[in-house]
């Protein structure tokens, strides 16, 4: 059964290699995900350890939010311990409540849907476009009903959904967007950067994501009025962030929130990440590039379909994967890139399905797209080190797979 863990499962996995007799070559293992180390990260600890100005929104914190706002086009820019928390952050500052439905694809992470019942309100689930794992706006607006309050989407694998559509349609009808961007920081749909549709959007820095600080997360905000809640949302529902900038003479408590803001530690490694975005995602580039090339002919062959990339849009290189003809073709496939010694993964499983997505949540229409992308999903092992001769070995465990000898063993 696919599970929502897949990522940190599969790295487990891989470190668990060593002590598995499935596993042939267990001390070479190729890892599903491997942290990116930038040149300065340990100067720009070093300088904050130094500085005294251990906790948050200090000068990294600065210097990493301007960086991300050139990266989704504008907007204010919060940082945040998680893609988590500031997914929390929308809903407090949405004001979604109960009563109110927000309409979010089952195939997602968790972590947009607990923001939702986090509050009280009702998931309503809505299905995606086969091809791309992305929901529609044609698929939404049936779902829209007068307790609708917000559409919360995510651009899985960082391509852009239809995010045009589907924020003229939030504009149309008073409805909030959220956007999950925690794969697709510097991708774009028609020249316009993913996380600057919706009214707010939200990034991950997880260490699985392109640019990370071992944990933490950001908040972007894309409309008035919200900036000046949002700080004090994050600020334990005081208003510090104005008494810091001198703008009142004490704090105090004015409103609920939590702590959500990262110490500078965390921001002075993702400033240093920052600062290598380019370096960085050509590297991933170099990778998803050379999966889309070698893969080709053989995805004809065994049926299996590739990434698809819609006209117009830039995607992020944030992770490769291929959709099998079938749930068996999705485990036969895992089992032999296993005993390969490479770790490829499954993702999501379809929310609505779930416990919790039972519960919190219910889907007005079939979302049978969701759970056969997530029955069928592979995912390959991508991160920027990876060696040309890492990438033939990856190359060569796919192609060597076939649907035939795998139903033959
Ligand atoms: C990783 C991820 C999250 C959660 O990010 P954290 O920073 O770990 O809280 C949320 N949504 C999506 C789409 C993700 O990939």
């Amino acid at each position: 059964m696919p599970s929502a863990t897949g990522v940190r499962d599969s790295l487990m996995t891989a470190r668990r290699g060593a002590g598995n007799e499935e596993d042939t070559v267990a001390d070479d293992v190729i890892v599903f995900s491997k942290p990116y180390r930038s040149a300065n990260e340990s100067v720009l600890l070093q300088e904050v350890l130094d500085s005294g100005h251990i906790h948050g929104d200090g000068r990294f914190t600065a210097s990493a939010a301007t960086r991300l706002q050139e990266l989704v086009g504008g907007g204010d820019v919060l940082l945040t311990t998680s893609c988590t928390h500031a997914l929390d952050m929308a809903s407090l500052l949405a004001e979604i409540g109960p009563g109110d439905e927000v309409i979010l694809p089952s195939f997602t992470f968790p972590s947009a849907a607990t923001a939702i019942a986090l509050r009280g309100a009702r998931i309503v689930f809505v299905d995606i476009d086969p091809m791309t794992g992305n929901t529609t706006a044609d698929l939404i607006e049936p779902l829209i009903t007068p307790q609708t309050r917000a559409i919360s989407i995510v651009h899985y694998a960082g391509v852009g959904a239809d995010i045009e559509r589907v924020a003229l349609l939030a504009r149309d009808r008073g409805l909030l967007l959220i956007e999950d961007n925690a794969h697709g920081l510097g991708g774009e749909v028609n020249g316009r950067r993913l996380g600057s549709f919706g009214h707010f959007s939200t990034n991950s820095f997880h260490d699985t994501k392109n640019i990370h600080s071992g944990e933490g997360g950001a908040l972007v905000i894309n409309a008035e009025p919200y900036r000046e809640r949002a700080e004090i949302i994050r600020e334990k529902g005081t208003n510090r962030s104005k008494f810091l900038r001198g703008q009142v003479d004490k704090y105090t408590w004015v409103d609920i929130g939590s702590s959500f803001l990262p110490s500078e530690l965390n921001a002075a490694v993702l400033e240093s990440q920052l600062r290598e975005f380019d370096q960085i995602q050509a590297k991933r580039f170099a990778v998803w590039n050379a999966y889309a090339a070698g893969l080709a002919t053989w995805a004809e062959a065994a049926g299996a379909m590739l990434m698809d990339i819609p006209e117009g849009h830039a995607h992020t290189a944030h992770m490769f994967y291929l959709l099998m003809p079938d749930h068996d073709g999705q485990t036969a496939l895992l089992a032999h890139l296993r005993a390969r010694g490479v770790t490829g993964t499954f993702h999501y499983g379809a929310l609505h399905m779930s416990p919790a997505g039972m519960r919190y949540g219910h889907a007005p229409r079939p979302c049978d797209a969701a759970r056969s992308f997530s029955e069928r999903l592979v995912r390959l092992p991508l991160w920027p080190d990876m060696s040309d001769e890492q990438i033939d070995r990856v190359l060569d465990a796919v192609t060597s797979f076939s649907l035939s000898t795998a139903s033959a063993r």
